[in-house]
């Protein structure tokens, strides 16, 4: 038999399209849209005590260049309501222009109504109406709240939480579930009030005036599954833009590896619009870390190219010496450090693919399938270190400074391939 024959087309795998309306945050001429035909979009969110004008100005810009395209702070207290327009100010002062997005709980209401100059500054406001308030006042404080974003036309991210959802919603319906012939089981329940939580504010919001283009949804939980499984529901059941995060998703590895997991899987759905790693930095550790996780969250499912990519092998005993992930690390760091400026000069130059490899078995193939790649001596192979270019083999370097002239050259590529047309300025 001809082996052609008995080849099954494999088709390639590529994230679902989406389908729901389109937001527009917007601070001045600059609009970030969310939702409808938008790229899905990365938000972040400061650490630092918001009445702390300078240093959360500081934060917010440190995650605006690091990727983060709306930025979110905390709005708990009188003074921290009032240090919003000058955050604003200064960070137009500094020229950057992202979005901020306040975030309230238990005294929104008064605050958005007291503080007008900053329901202004803001561009979006996030509600959780399990923290709007208890019994009669929660109508009532949350009617506030949406008057507020409708007579300054903002967005609103309804956006509940496993960890403060509505008490009385969910009593309510683990008393109805109780009455059931077959009660479903609590985990169902739990589903069902964090959904029903969100699209009946939402219904609740319209009907005060909010347009529905204005409604961003968000149902945050912190266990994988019981992620995926909420936001499909909210997929089913709703068409506004979905915010979508992993709640208190922890620390470094797993924080990242459990976003990673549950958002890989929803946005190959074509499920979220927007996304937040919440990760809990470690001590020491960037804010920054968040934001440079969730841009490689949607780099890897080749939903949006923001730097170039560094392809590397894992070593094995072949490669004794550390010498490639030394080099895979430089030319990574050096990469991301020079994008800022790189954007503009070198128009396309996020989608450079380069390959660092260890030696002589994978090295050669990855790196002709990289556009400028180098295979590196492994323990017992000659001390030299091919290197291609778009495929080719174009030279070997030799001796002690092999990741010096790979930076060399590396960077006069990108000058020969990008360097032909400057961006304009935006
Ligand atoms: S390329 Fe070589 S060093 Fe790297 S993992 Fe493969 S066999 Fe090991």
């Amino acid at each position: 038999m001809n082996a052609a024959d008995d080849i099954d087309v494999i088709e390639a795998a590529a994230p679902a399209p989406r389908r729901s309306r389109q937001a527009r945050v917007a601070w001045g001429e600059h609009v970030v849209t969310v939702g409808g035909d938008a790229p899905v979009r990365v938000q972040s969110m400061t650490n630092t005590d918001t009445v702390d004008a300078i240093g959360t100005a500081i934060q917010v810009k440190e995650l605006a260049l690091a990727g983060s395209e709306l930025v979110r702070i905390t709005v708990n207290t009188p003074e921290a309501a009032a240090a919003v327009p000058y955050i604003r100010e200064q960070l137009d002062r500094m020229g950057i222009v992202v979005p901020l997005v306040g975030d309230f709980h238990y005294n929104g209401h008064r605050l958005l109504t007291d503080f007008p100059a900053m329901a202004q500054a803001l561009s979006k406001y996030r509600i959780n109406p399990g923290n709007v308030g208890k019994g009669d006042k929660r109508d009532r404080q949350f009617a506030m709240m949406v008057e507020a974003a409708a007579k300054y036309d903002k967005v609103v991210r309804i956006g509940v939480n496993w960890g403060s959802l509505d008490q009385e919603l969910l009593a309510e319906l683990m008393d109805s579930n109780a009455q059931r012939a077959r009660p479903l089981d609590v985990k169902q329940v739990m589903y069902q009030a964090l959904v029903q939580s969100a699209l009946s504010s939402a219904e609740v919001a319209r009907e005060l005036g909010l347009k529905p283009d204005n409604i961003i949804i968000s149902c945050k939980v912190s266990g994988v599954q019981d992620l995926i499984s909420v936001y499909r529901a909210l997929a089913r059941r709703c068409d506004y833009a979905l915010h979508l995060g992993l709640t208190e998703a922890g620390m470094a590895t797993k924080g990242t590896v459990a976003s990673a997991t549950a958002l890989g899987v929803l946005l190959q759905e074509g499920i979220g619009d927007t996304i937040r790693v919440s990760l809990t930095p470690q001590p020491g550790e960037a804010r920054t870390q968040e934001v440079v996780v969730a841009l490689e969250i949607l780099q890897s499912l080749g939903l949006r190219t923001f730097n170039p990519s560094v392809t590397a092998c894992p070593g094995c005993g072949r490669t004794t010496s550390t010498t490639f992930q030394e080099l895979a690390k430089q030319i990574d760091d050096f990469l991301r450090a020079q994008m800022p400026v790189w954007k503009a000069r070198y128009p396309g130059v996020e989608g450079l693919k380069v390959a660092v490899m260890g030696c002589i078995v994978n090295g050669p193939g990855e790196s002709k399938h990289a556009d400028i790649g180098i295979s590196l001596p492994g323990t017992g192979e000659a001390p030299a270190a091919p290197v291609f270019i778009d495929g080719e083999k174009a030279l070997t370097l030799r001796g002690e400074g092999i990741a010096q002239e790979f930076h060399k050259i590396v960077e006069s590529y990108i000058e020969r391939r990008f360097g032909g047309v400057a961006a304009s300025p935006r």
